[in-house]
């Protein structure tokens, strides 16, 4: 199983890093160690002193699919769900100054806490899931499908040139503006719609 995650696909989210809108999508990895599952707590790790939240909504992939048209691409995933791209900001603005991988500061333990998910036929638009994520019951980002620069076929047919997709493999979305840092006792909840599907907690 691996855990791909785009970049750079909410124009608000890139103005508020002051990077450029991407010419194809930006896409990196995080292993399955970084998979947080059960609403279990983050333990925020002794490395950074920036770590950022990143809510996004999480594609469910559900069979194995290659160089995948975008016409098809809605057959390869089955569940949308929601989940949090943790990021040692710190760590990684460094990287970004030498040029050097995000590997740590986007793969690190717990850095992919993953709620519950929802069968995609509930959903009547894919081009329009709203979500939303709540710090300690106070909204601070808000997000819609219909907003991504690069929606869930583009992406697909993108990874899947130069990936291989196989079942049970998670693609993170992006995520909207808004983001920001996290301490010990902050409680993250993430929701699509007005469904809550992950809780975590921070320790
Ligand atoms: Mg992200």
């Amino acid at each position: 199983m691996k855990i791909i995650c785009i970049g750079r696909n909410y124009v608000d989210h890139i103005r508020e890093l002051n990077n450029a809108v991407p010419a194809s999508p930006v896409f990196f990895l995080k292993p399955d160690s970084s998979l947080l599952i059960r609403n279990r707590p983050f333990y925020y790790p002794s490395f950074s002193s920036e770590i950022h939240y990143e809510v996004e909504l999480v594609l469910k992939i559900c069979k194995v699919g290659k160089n995948i048209q975008k016409k098809f691409a809605d057959t390869y995933f089955d569940e949308i769900g929601i989940g949090l791209d943790m990021t040692a900001r710190d760590l990684q603005d460094s990287a970004k100054q030498k040029g050097l991988p995000w590997t740590i500061a986007k793969g690190f333990d717990q850095s992919a806490p993953i709620g519950g998910f929802l069968p995609k036929e509930n959903f009547n638009d894919l081009r329009d899931i709203g979500f939303h994520l709540d710090l300690n019951g106070k909204t601070v980002q808000t997000g819609n499908s219909g907003l991504m620069i690069y929606p869930f076929d583009d992406i697909i047919a993108y990874i899947s040139k130069f990936m291989t997709l196989r079942t049970g493999d998670y693609i993170f979305t992006g995520t909207p503006a808004g983001v920001g840092p996290v301490k010990v006792g902050d409680r993250l909840e993430a929701y699509i719609g007005d469904v809550k599907l992950l809780g975590c907690e921070i320790k």
